[in-house]
């Protein structure tokens, strides 16, 4: 069955983890911008980023018959020197007409902190000047409902910005409802152990359905599980869901969101 991983970090993947997600099914994969796991020492380690993600990777996932797509920004937690972030994001449009970049991502929020919120807003009006859709980083833990509100009302102070053109991402239970009616996507993250589990994550499709919502693994440096949305669905099959909803949930709703960006499509790789 196919599917999509609209947020998974695959410079840090091996090349057999691209090969088991196509075994698995994976057609697509989506790449936000993101914290390497260490603090750049110049916006220039941005530039070599962004061609990573913008030349090199494309080229590794269709090896494995898997589209590449990836998102630009500076993450949450260097935006907290907003000089160099400033200096980031003046690398963006330089990248931003690259065949595989859909939009600017992963903005958001980390600690929540009076900074971040300042370039997380400046962010969000590039995404408006350049006609860009927007990934959204929420905070976990603690962080996550008071960044998530911070997040809705900062994105609602730009008028300009259509909702069904963000997906937030990293949603839970305490925080699907609020992204939803606020007309926002939402993506639920599933980890191996901590966090939303697949087993937790289809407990919120049977709470909250599966109208804007997507489902990803975030895979990345970290302790986490390239497998997990095949894992969803085989969560979500074993209580009785229908093919076609889960389909609709792994591979429909990230086409539709996705699609709204001219450059994605699924033919061939
Ligand atoms: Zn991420």
């Amino acid at each position: 069955m196919r599917y999509i991983d609209p947020h998974i970090h695959m410079v840090s993947r091996t090349t057999d983890d691209y090969r088991s997600m196509g075994q698995a099914g994976c057609v697509a994969v989506t790449e936000p911008a993101f914290w390497a796991g260490f603090d750049r020492s110049s916006a220039q380690g941005f530039y070599d980023y962004f061609r990573q993600l913008t030349e090199h990777e494309p080229r590794r996932a269709a090896a494995y018959g898997i589209r590449h797509y990836c998102w630009l920004s500076v993450n949450p937690k260097e935006s907290e020197d907003v000089t160099f972030a400033r200096e980031v994001m003046e690398l963006i449009p330089g990248f931003i007409s690259k065949p595989n970049v859909l939009g600017i991502g992963e903005i958001g929020l980390n600690k929540n902190t009076v900074n971040e919120l300042a370039i997380f807003e400046e962010q969000v009006a590039l995404a408006d000047r350049l006609g860009q859709l927007i990934l959204v980083h929420t905070p976990h833990l603690e962080d996550k409902l008071k960044g998530t509100r911070l997040i809705v009302d900062a994105i609602r102070r730009n008028a300009n910005v259509d909702p069904e053109r963000v997906l937030i991402d990293h949603v839970e239970e305490h925080t699907v409802k609020m992204v939803l009616d606020a007309g926002f996507w939402a993506g639920i993250t599933l980890y191996p152990d901590s966090k939303c589990t697949p087993q937790r994550a289809a407990d919120i499709v049977e709470t909250y359905g599966h109208e804007r919502l997507w489902a990803n693994s975030a895979g990345d440096w970290g302790h986490s599980d390239p497998l997990a949305v095949p894992k969803l669905r085989m969560e979500m099959a074993r209580r009785g869901h229908s093919l076609q909803v889960i389909e609709r949930l792994l591979y429909e709703n990230p086409a539709r969101f996705l699609g709204q960006c001219p450059k994605f499509h699924l033919d061939g790789v």
